[in-house]
């Protein structure tokens, strides 16, 4: 039987938003991933702590968003672990759960282009294959420089809308995945929920509802 393969997806998620979920799904379906695991941080490492929405309600609008959406799954390991949450020991986590699993980063530009910044980020990119998905605004191509000389032959340029990968290179790749760019961000998200604007389109329906129910972002940032 082939190895399972599961992506990982971190991110702060406040809130989650159909950008997100568009970029699991598609490289799910590029990598034949069993599964993607959305695992909102607890605190986040690279972001100023202080007006983040609580986790419990982070990781509660995840759970609503990957309701029927087939092999998206909500994952509450950063937030039980707590503290500042480390790529690196994620990653170690999820392989102690999954042993024997092929596993994958999923990332967008914006966030691979700081990947030096991250807690042993050379081990990181070393553990598991990366999948860097484009972003609007961003370019794609970026994602080189950002390692500077560093593994240049690891890259793995694929096509936007193209089959699944077959075959996997035996080391740990960084495939740059071109995606239908939804110009969506949580940011601006939490910007029109504090003037009371529509949600509609953004972000699934039940996590438009959650936002609205428990009046997040109306007060803070
Ligand atoms: P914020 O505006 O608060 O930074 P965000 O929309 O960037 O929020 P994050 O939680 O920071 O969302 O991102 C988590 C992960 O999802 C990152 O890897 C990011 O690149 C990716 N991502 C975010 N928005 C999109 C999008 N619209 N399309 C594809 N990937 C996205
Ligand atoms: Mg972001």
């Amino acid at each position: 039987m082939a190895a399972r393969r599961i992506g990982l997806q971190g991110g702060t998620f406040d809130p989650v938003h159909l950008g997100h979920m568009k970029a699991a799904a598609e490289v799910r379906r590029r990598f034949r991933l069993d599964k993607v695991l959305l695992i909102p941080s607890a605190v986040p490492p690279h972001k100023e702590s202080g007006g983040t929405a609580p986790a419990e309600h982070r990781l509660r609008m995840v759970k609503l968003a990957c309701r029927g959406r087939a092999g998206l799954e909500a994952s509450s390991l950063e937030i039980e672990a707590g503290g500042t949450s480390y790529s690196v020991l994620t990653l170690e986590a999820v392989r102690r759960r999954h042993r024997g699993a092929v596993l994958f980063f999923l990332l967008g530009i914006d966030a691979f282009q700081d990947i030096r910044t991250w807690r042993e980020s050379r081990r990181v990119l070393e553990q598991c294959h990366f999948v860097v998905t484009s972003r609007p605004g961003y370019d794609l191509g970026q994602a080189r420089r950002a390692l500077g000389s560093v593994s240049a032959a690891r890259f793995v340029d694929l096509e936007p809308g193209g089959p699944a990968v077959g075959r996997l290179p035996r080391a740990p790749a960084i495939f740059l995945l071109p995606i239908p760019a939804l110009n969506i961000s949580s940011t601006d998200i939490r910007r029109r929920a504090r003037r009371g604007g529509s949600l509609a389109g953004l972000v699934p329906g039940p996590v438009a509802n959650y936002i609205h129910r428990h009046r997040l972002y109306e007060g803070g940032q």
